[in-house]
């Protein structure tokens, strides 16, 4: 290929930092970069026509986890981490209102719900532990964040035994999220390219050289590789498994008093209103082997499942139909455990592994990966 003295000078010209996908983590950490030095040069290069992981395919929960999942986490990392990924996801959710704004975000304050079906043996559980839990959480709310509302399940029409209600969760717009992001992103002066794969990359003795799908080959002074579910492409030997989630859509269902956010077993299932029509996802734990993947698409198992539960517990008696169904990746730690935001090598950092509530620590992570790349 030839290139022009100008295209060399304004287009080609190493940028000083660019960031592979255009996810939450991927525009922030552009973001925050430019904004920290105007005069930087900050690319994003994103494989998708605009952005398409995990920030584009979510439920849009504003959360910071539900009783039996905080309680699992406790059981299984101990109190100093559970209570450090809730102040995480609490003051990252605050953050990244008080950045773009709650119109711009779509952000509703309607509150969080947990759901115990009848005979729930979770049920038992979280009811011995929930004052517990509650004084751990004190220091961070300065309240009793949860507290059980049974009288709520016939309003909101479902067939279940047990409700938990938190005040501080909401639902947000995921698109209006990431579309305001990534204008105000390219309005600070971040350029963002969209179908530019990145297929590998290698470190140089002053910066970064990366090949892209179709033959080109960029140079960077730095690269922030921000591409969660889909890192292994790029980094064989992480620990960041990729994780899908299915969800699907229903129809408006006329006269629905359904208006919250709602999870259940542990977080494996969460639904929500929208704009009339029940939006559910999850059931990635009844085949984790066959979700681990970063496919995008459907299974009989999970859908059918998903069906039934809208059937017998989300929408008892009421008509609907599916008129949208879609999967997005996510990235979890092969473990367990935080985002990972670490060093490759000299001018390669990685920021991924967000988890299943990733749109609340999305900033924070950014802002960790600009601080180590800068
Ligand atoms: C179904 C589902 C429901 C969820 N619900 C919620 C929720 O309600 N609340 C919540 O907090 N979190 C939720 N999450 C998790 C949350 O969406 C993610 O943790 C978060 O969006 C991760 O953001 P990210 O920018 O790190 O990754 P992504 O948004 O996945 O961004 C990575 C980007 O990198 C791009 N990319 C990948 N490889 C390359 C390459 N080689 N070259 C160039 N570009 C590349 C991808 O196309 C993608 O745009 C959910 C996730 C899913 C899938």
């Amino acid at each position: 290929m030839m290139y022009s003295i100008w295209e060399e000078l304004s287009f080609r010209n190493a940028p000083d930092l660019v960031v592979v996908g255009a996810g939450i983590t991927g525009l922030f950490t552009a973001l925050h970069a430019k904004l920290k030095d105007p005069h930087r040069r900050v690319l994003v290069l994103e494989k998708g026509p605009y952005p398409s992981g995990a920030s584009v395919k979510n439920a849009g929960f504003a959360c910071f986890g539900s009783p039996s999942q905080l309680l699992f986490d406790l059981d299984h990392e101990g109190e100093e981490v559970m209570l450090g990924r809730v102040v995480e996801r609490w003051e990252g959710l605050q953050e990244l209102r008080a950045t773009l704004g709650d119109q711009a975000i779509g952000f509703e304050p309607v509150g969080g719900y947990e759901v115990f079906r009848g005979g729930d043996p979770l049920h038992g559980k979280v009811s011995e532990r929930l004052c517990d839990l509650n004084r751990r959480l004190k220091p961070i709310f300065n309240q009793d964040i949860f507290r059980w509302t049974d009288e709520r399940i016939r309003f909101l029409g479902l067939d279940a035994g047990h409700l938990v209600w938190n005040a501080l969760e909401g639902a947000l717009d995921s698109g209006r999220l990431m579309h305001t992001l990534l204008q105000k992103a390219q309005g600070a002066g971040v350029e963002v390219c969209f179908g530019r794969a990145v297929e590998r990359w290698e470190e140089l003795l002053d910066g970064v050289e990366l090949k892209l799908a179709g033959g080109d080959v960029l140079k960077a002074s730095r690269t922030v590789i921000a591409t969660n579910g889909y890192t292994r492409t790029l980094v064989p030997d992480t620990d960041i498994v990729p994780g899908r989630g299915q969800v699907v859509l229903t129809s408006v269902i006329p006269g629905l008093q359904l208006e919250g956010t709602f999870h259940m077993d542990e977080g494996f299932y969460y639904f929500r209103h929208f704009q009339g029509r029940v939006l559910l996802g999850g059931g990635r734990h009844l085949d984790m082997a066959g979700e681990a993947t970063m496919e995008e698409g459907s299974t009989p198992l999970i859908q059918q499942t998903l069906e039934t539960l809208l059937r017998e517990t989300i929408l008892p008696g009421r008509e609907f139909r599916i008129e949208r169904r879609w999967s997005g990746i996510m990235g979890f730690r092969s473990q367990g455990g935080p985002p990972v935001v670490k060093r490759l090598s000299p001018h390669v950092v990685l920021a991924a592994g967000l988890g299943g509530i990733g749109v609340a620590v999305g900033i924070r992570v950014a802002r960790k990966a600009m601080e180590l790349v800068v």
